[in-house]
């Protein structure tokens, strides 16, 4: 049997073929039988965000409610959960903060003072939305708490409100976490199995990300020529030096002064499921290696590990909280909107909540996207955007979320009394 091409591979070959092919056909050309190229990778790529589309309200539920209620009873459990929340709260403001510091400094969305969004074929323009905006502004500011809590959670769901979805499903998995173990067991297999379904049907669409990813790239390139990838190229150095500032500089400092530890010791422990993490982008699949690094490499016990890796593999994303706040804002920039002070909070807490809501999975970060845009009022077409340059960037972000959950682990560790914490050569 020929041996499989990896993801990463055929999604680099499906965008270069996706460039070649988008060039030659421009937009007006048309094949014998009067087909037009430019429809079919219209086609392809739509197709294929509706899919996106198709398993993001199921795959939030069941990872949210499964990492949270999984946790189980035990003693001093409140205290391990608070400080592991304090972990990953903490270290994805922090992120989100440095992104929104870079992606308005170095602008990745204006090229020669000229929003990119119409040499990128975008249809909205910045005006109507500006005007939008105009009075959602201080509003969706006082708002946001309000509409956080869902006065229908089923029909929040159907709707696809991601907020007071996922605000409700956090609460959820509270509630079983404390149920009498006989009651939580039985609700913690159905969300555990309603997850993993999720999962390998979320994996079936990920599988055609090379054909998505082909039209959607030719469809851009089609339109725009080779004008569409400088304005890209800036946005992925901005989201590489934010997620380069952040696993380099916030997390060490955090580690060294509240954690008394090594950033270099803990790099040597974790470079093996670093580089896994890398390779698969995803959180959940890295898991396995996670845990036996930070267990058998940096000798943090099974009661902490059992509790902070995989949990954060699901809710703690520095690199994903990162990266939805530099795509949203690029995206605004491209449509030519600036966004306000009351907007850029909502950015950063919408951020928040979608790398909470993300699973551990390839593109996860890239589903979420839309909750922000919704959020903001752009239109979800941004996300086709980003969509050519995301696999590269995941590898980035995925690889960040795993050093911040593994840095997690030892600091709480430690904070728990627990000495041989990275107290050896690895
Ligand atoms: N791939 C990331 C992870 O598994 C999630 C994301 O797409 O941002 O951690």
């Amino acid at each position: 049997m020929p041996r499989k091409i990896d993801l990463h591979w055929q999604i680099l070959a499906a965008l270069a073929l996706g460039v070649g092919l988008g060039l030659w056909a421009g937009t007006e050309s048309v094949l014998p039988g009067g087909v037009r190229p430019f429809d079919i990778f219209d086609f392809l790529g739509s197709t294929f965000l509706r899919a996106l589309k198709m398993v993001i309200v199921p795959l939030i539920i069941g990872s949210i409610i499964s990492g949270i209620a999984g946790v189980g009873a035990g003693r001093g459990l409140g205290r391990l959960f608070g400080k592991t929340f304090a972990w990953y709260i903490t270290t994805s403001l922090l992120a989100i903060l440095v992104g929104l510091f870079l992606v308005n400094l170095i602008q990745p969305g204006i090229v020669r003072q000229e929003p990119v969004g119409p040499r990128l074929g975008l249809t909205v323009s910045g005006t109507e939305l500006q005007e939008q905006f105009g009075q959602r502004d201080s509003g969706d500011l006082v708002g946001i708490v309000q509409r956080m809590i869902p006065p229908n959670p089923v029909a929040a769901a159907a709707d696809g409100q991601m907020l007071p979805l996922i605000f409700f499903c956090m609460l959820f998995g509270i509630a079983i976490a404390g149920l009498p173990e006989e009651k939580r067991i039985a609700q913690l297999g159905f969300w555990e199995s309603l997850f993993a379904a999720m999962m390998r049907l979320t994996g079936w669409v990920i599988k055609a990300t090379p054909i998505g990813a082909f039209g959607l790239i030719a469809k851009v390139t089609a339109a725009s020529g080779f004008a569409a990838f400088a304005p890209l190229a800036k946005y992925g150095i901005t989201v590489t030096a934010a997620l380069a500032i952040h696993a380099l500089i916030t997390l060490p400092l955090l580690l060294r002064f509240v954690g008394g530890l090594s950033p270099v010791r803990q790099a040597q422990v974790m470079a093996p499921a670093l580089m896994t993490a890398f390779s698969t982008r995803s959180s959940s699949a890295t898991l396995p290696l996670t845990l036996d690094r930070v267990e058998n490499g940096a000798k943090v016990s099974n009661r902490v590990t059992s509790f902070v890796l995989p949990l954060g593999a699901t809710v703690n994303m520095d690199g994903t909280a990162l990266y939805e706040c530099v795509a949203a804002l690029f995206i605004a920039q491209a449509y030519g909107v600036e966004l306000g002070l009351g907007a850029q909070v909502v950015v950063v807490l919408t951020a928040l909540l979608a790398s909470i809501g993300a699973a551990g999975i390839p593109s996860a970060g890239l589903v979420m996207i839309s909750i922000i845009l919704d959020a903001v009022g752009l239109p979800l077409e941004g996300v086709g955007l980003i969509l050519a340059i995301d696999p590269i960037l995941d590898m980035g972000r995925t690889m960040v979320n795993i050093w911040s959950d593994s840095c997690g682990a030892v600091v709480v560790a430690r904070s728990e009394g627990e000495t041989e914490v990275l107290a050896r050569d690895p």
